[in-house]
């Protein structure tokens, strides 16, 4: 290609390609093609769940154009049912009611979607259609093999309608689960002086005196 491997952007799924590519110093995003597998694709710059998350501009290339408002439009999906009870997490309490649908009706197009936060209209039978945001995610019921929605319409009812009909089309993306992402960038940043200082904190330190003996003295507890 006549180009120094500096300034080449490797995309790949797989964990053979990404050392490929960091050998030949070129920067790497890894896809990896089995979800939740993204700790072992550490040696590559960047991982995401989809390719709908290559982001160019941060290699410093142009930004995709289809990308309007913050959105990216997707081929739309259709799905519907009666509203069910979700997981009771007190969504509610903090002012964000997701009204769930049982999932196991569609949960081949919820395999195909990647986790993260879509949007569309939403139609309830008695009441009208709605504007409507929803993430995807993974199921804790079902040990996280499964996937489940939870669409939050954005009007306030004032109510409940458990057991009515909900219909929603879902026609955009706005962007991916982020928490594994956040978890990766702590995992590093804590390791920067700016922030591992903290460590040093009586206040951390004081409660380990008493764990001291039982720990063998450990006291920064690290995953690496
Ligand atoms: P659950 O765990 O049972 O889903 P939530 O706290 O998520 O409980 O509340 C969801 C319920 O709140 C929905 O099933 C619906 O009946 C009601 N609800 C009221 N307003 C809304 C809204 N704007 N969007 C979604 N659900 C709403
Ligand atoms: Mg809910």
């Amino acid at each position: 290609m006549n180009t120094n491997p500096p300034n080449c952007l490797v995309i790949e799924d797989s964990l053979p390609g990404v050392a490929a590519g960091k050998a030949a110093g070129m920067h790497v995003i890894a896809v990896p093609s089995v979800p939740k597998r993204t700790a072992e694709f550490s040696s590559a710059d960047e991982v995401i769940n989809s390719l709908l998350d290559v982001s160019p501009e941060k290699w410093g290339l142009r930004p995709f154009s289809d990308w309007i408002d913050d959105t990216l439009p997707i081929e739309p999906w259709f799905i519907g049912g009666p509203v069910i009870k979700g997981f009771g997490r007190g969504s509610k309490v903090l002012g964000i009611p997701t009204a769930n649908l049982p999932a196991e009706n569609f949960s081949d197009v919820l395999s195909e979607h990647t986790s993260g936060v879509y949007f569309g209209w939403a139609g309830l039978s008695t009441r009208g259609i709605y504007k409507m945001v929803m993430s995807i995610g993974w199921n804790p019921y079902f040990d996280n093999t499964e996937k489940t929605i939870e669409p939050w319409l954005l009007h306030d009812f004032g109510e409940d309608f458990y057991g009515e009909e909900l219909r929603l089309v879902i026609v955009g993306y706005i962007r991916p689960e982020r928490i594994h992402e956040d978890a990766r960038i702590a995992e590093k940043a804590l390791n920067l002086p700016l922030y591992a200082k903290y460590t040093d904190s009586p206040y951390l330190r004081n409660s380990l005196k008493e764990d001291n003996s039982a720990n063998g003295n450990q006291s920064v507890i690290d995953s690496k």
